[in-house]
């Protein structure tokens, strides 16, 4: 059963696609594995259409039409393309990087100009990360296996949102592996020694 949801204002900003897209990509996991944040996702986007419609039409310029096709023909987007969207099932073909003891991370993402990434990472039964804290948000959704980070316990399908203000210390519950989509931006905060010297090999 999922118990830990994204916040309303973080599934219209997904709808809208205001936020990074890495952290879209994880309330996107969540929602496929949550009914009801899926409906409320459906439900934003159907508002900001009702919005984009119910907006008075602006005056054009004689041209605009004429213009508008003639870079329609013009070929070759300007724009990056999308983020690829991401195949849960594909992720089984992807290589995991050993990164501590029992624990292991699968870059997904790279970090993009809003100095986002996305990654899974892998814990084995009963291991914590670090203690950390955090310079910017983090978004994750538990996959399989569930965690406890001394705050609440998180199983699969359950989404969490950390910022500045949350130190915590992860901790894989026993039974199965716990995998979590994660994206971060910014970097993670160490506390300690041992933590800001495995920072550079995280990457993170
Ligand atoms: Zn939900």
């Amino acid at each position: 059963m999922i118990n830990h949801h994204p916040a309303e204002a973080s599934l219209i900003a997904c709808a809208a696609g205001t936020m990074p897209v890495a952290h879209a990509r994880v309330i996107e996991a969540h929602a496929a594995l949550c009914p009801v944040c899926a409906s409320g996702l459906r439900a934003a986007e159907a508002a900001g259409g009702a919005l984009l419609e119910a907006l008075p039409p602006a005056p054009m310029a004689p041209d605009a039409l004429a213009r508008a096709l003639a870079r329609l023909d013009a070929a070759a987007p300007e724009s990056a393309p999308a983020a690829p969207a991401l195949d849960l099932a594909a992720l089984a073909s992807g290589r995991w990087r050993r990164v501590a003891p029992g624990i292991a991370i699968m870059k997904l993402l790279a970090r993009d100009a809003t100095d986002s990434r996305l990654d899974l990472i892998r814990v084995a039964p009963g291991r914590a990360l670090l203690t950390h804290g955090h310079t910017g948000p983090e978004s994750t959704c538990v996959l399989s296996g569930a965690f406890s980070d001394g705050i609440g316990t998180f199983a699969t399908g359950d989404f969490m949102a950390a910022d500045a203000a949350l130190d915590h210390t992860p901790r894989a519950l026993p039974g199965e592996d716990c995998i979590c989509l994660i994206a971060t931006t910014h970097h993670l905060r160490p506390h300690s020694w041992l933590g800001r010297l495995v920072r550079p090999l995280l990457g993170m």
